[in-house]
């Protein structure tokens, strides 16, 4: 692929500079591709509408070309002309949920190119829920197709230098907005069935889903324990938010985690092996190694949630060989934060 030259520009994430999401969403306009912050990692967009467009995000990334982005809009009236239908239950859970990290499953029209849904007859779509990514699509007048800003396979990228280490010299340009705050990538949510069914778990838990809806369901290709299942979203089969190390969960109570880990952490220095340990807040001063990053608070999930991926690619900078990864209990952001971790671990938990 022929080299771009990426330009880098700062914006504030609250309260951006007009003039430059204009000049960002000229790009847009043109065909380009931006990578720009949401409330969950940072996106890689393109207009959604041409074809050609959205094909240099999957060069970009090296995604596979069935694997479904996610179409991003600023108002619900843009939902116009993209999708067959609005089901009731879609105008409720809309209402609560956006702008937000909740990703809605709809029956599509022809007007969504084919290379954004994989040939799959339904599109995901959402309202993210930060003023950049909101002014961006307003200013550009379309709708914006975009995955995670990273290289296929790698940790979702939390910030613009994880943008900068993936795709520079790849896309037009990267808008550096900060860190992003919930740190994972939304919920993708199936209303297109009987019963919603929740494809990936994500920023809005099932308890918050729960509050609004009567029933709602798990994929059951979640759990990745039957690996006969197909999953319904194309992009769970895939490896993903793969470090460069290895990686193990050690699940149990919080003494047990500490003993196993430690027990771990000499087998593998026996076997030669830089180790690292990504512990919690209330764990870290138990262990003796030398590579121990805290991903955060077990009392409060979300800044583990916010953390992860960084960690994760701060461990790919120090080199270490194994990352120990203690495991925190599935249940609310819990269960989005497990689900990337047993994905990076490739399922190997103890
Ligand atoms: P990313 O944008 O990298 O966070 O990935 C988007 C996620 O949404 C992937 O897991 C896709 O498989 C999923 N997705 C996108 N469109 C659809 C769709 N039409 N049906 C099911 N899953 C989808
Ligand atoms: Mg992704």
């Amino acid at each position: 692929m022929k080299e771009k030259s990426t330009n880098i520009l700062s914006i504030d994430p609250f309260y951006p500079e007009i003039d430059k999401i204009m000049e960002a969403a000229e790009i847009i306009k043109n065909g380009g591709t931006v990578a720009f912050p949401t409330e969950t990692v940072y996106g890689l967009g393109a207009n959604a509408l041409e074809e050609a467009a959205v094909k240099s995000i999957y060069l970009a990334k090296g995604r596979p070309q069935d694997n479904p982005l996610i179409v991003h809009i600023s108002s619900i009236s843009q939902l116009e002309g993209l999708v067959e239908a609005i089901p009731q239950q879609a105008y409720i859970l809309m209402e609560k949920f956006w702008p937000g990290p909740l990703t809605l499953i709809f029956r599509r029209t022809n007007k969504i190119p084919d290379i954004i849904t994989g040939g799959l007859s339904t599109v995901a779509i959402r309202m993210p829920n930060h003023n950049i990514a909101l002014e961006l699509i307003r200013y550009s007048k379309l709708p914006i197709a975009a995955p995670s800003a990273n290289t296929s396979g790698k940790p979702s990228p939390t910030n613009s230098s994880h943008v900068i280490h993936d795709l520079s010299g790849k896309i037009d340009m990267i808008i550096d907005g900060g860190s992003t705050g919930v740190g994972l990538e939304s919920t993708v949510l199936d209303i297109s069935g009987d019963v919603p069914t929740i494809l990936r778990p994500g920023g809005i838990t099932i308890e918050d889903l729960l509050t609004v809806l009567p029933k709602v369901e798990y994929d059951k290709a979640i759990e990745m324990t039957n690996t006969n299942i197909i999953p319904k979203s194309p992009g769970q089969k895939y490896k993903h938010y793969s470090p460069d190390a290895k990686m193990v969960i050690v699940r149990g109570n919080i003494e047990k985690i500490i003993q196993r880990t430690t027990e771990l952490c000499r087998e593998y220095e026996a076997l030669g092996m830089n180790v690292g340990i990504m512990a919690t807040k209330q764990t870290y001063e138990k262990y003796q190694n030398n590579n121990i990053l805290i991903v955060g608070d077990r009392e409060l999930p979300e800044t583990i949630a916010a953390n992860l991926f960084n960690v994760l690619r701060e461990f790919d900078k120090i080199k270490v060989d194994i990352i120990i990864a203690e495991a925190v209990e599935e249940k609310g952001i819990g269960k989005a934060i497990m689900n990337r971790m047993k994905k990076a671990a490739g399922g190997k938990i103890i």
